[in-house]
């Protein structure tokens, strides 16, 4: 819209008030404002790529402060865990793991979980899977490396969450070890190393939370908009919004191939008895534009 045009429809509401409101309501609809939100759009799929960013319709379209705009769902917030305490769940969340909950949300039960809700590798059983699917979500985890565990590079004290049983987020004892440094704890593993460390010391409770996004694929198999992933380590940003270079690998070079958006969260057995509490998950609706 013109500064000029701001300026008349100003006018018009000094004038004419209610009736002015009303002009100005309708004009949200006109022509040139809906070819500005065309234009903003087109730039906005060019940058989000997410297939499922519809363009705006009639229902989506809201005056600034419109009061008729649906208010946010109330949501009680978890508890924050702490270096010796994991937290709780916020109230909309699916709760993978925490008090009473056993086995009951992963494929299977060969791991040990306890009534305080704190479960365990055990080594050699294998990896656990979600049984339910998620897209793009947040996840709340909390893990713990044995306090008398020695941890050597990527040896002793290594675990990792996966997203749609792909892509790695890396947990690892972290404080200290010498380890290559896209191998840390917070690591896109095998692609970027955290911004910085923000690791406890063996037998306390570090937590990440983690705002994921799927990659989507075009009908031919190309990628259409790759991953990403934002990691919070122990309140610290360590991943930025960071692209995912595609299906984690290890020792190569990672690359996409066409899948599902949706997939299981996996916890990897990797031979070290991590432990694990107050996991939880979010699933997050595709971005939109704000009118
Ligand atoms: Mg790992």
């Amino acid at each position: 819209m013109s500064p000029r045009r701001s300026r008349t429809i100003v006018a018009a509401f000094a004038t004419l008030g209610l009736s002015g409101l009303l002009a100005f309501t309708a004009l949200q609809d006109s022509p040139e404002d809906a070819t500005q939100i065309s234009q903003i759009h087109k730039a906005f799929v060019q940058m989000a790529g997410n297939p499922q960013d519809a363009l705006p319709t009639k229902s989506r379209v809201f005056p600034v402060h419109d009061m008729k705009r649906p208010q946010p769902t109330m949501v009680e917030p978890g508890m924050t865990g702490t270096a010796s305490s994991p937290g709780t769940a916020p109230s909309d969340a699916t709760v993978l793991l925490g008090p009473g909950t056993g086995m009951d949300a992963w494929n299977h039960d060969r791991w040990t979980v306890g009534a305080d809700g704190v479960m365990q590798v055990k080594a050699g059983t294998g990896d656990v899977k979600s049984n339910d699917f998620f897209g793009d979500c947040q996840l709340h985890i909390e893990w713990m490396i044995p306090a008398d565990r020695d941890c050597n590079g990527q040896g002793g004290c290594n675990s990792g969450v996966f997203f749609l049983d792909k892509y790695e987020v890396q947990i690892l004892g972290s404080n200290p070890n010498q380890t290559y440094p896209d191998g840390q704890a917070g690591a896109m593993y095998a692609q970027y190393p955290p911004l910085v460390n923000p690791c406890r010391p063996n037998g306390e409770w570090n937590e990440y939370d983690i705002i994921f996004t799927s990659p989507r694929f075009n009908e031919d198999g190309s990628l259409k908009s790759p991953g990403t992933a934002t990691v919070i380590f122990n309140g610290v940003v360590v991943q930025n919004h960071s692209t995912f270079m595609g299906v984690t690998s290890h020792g190569s070079k990672a690359t996409y191939k066409k899948h599902s958006p949706e997939g299981q969260i996996r916890l990897q057995d990797h031979g070290d008895p991590i432990s694990f509490a107050n996991i939880w998950v979010r699933p997050l609706q595709p971005r939109t534009l704000a009118w």
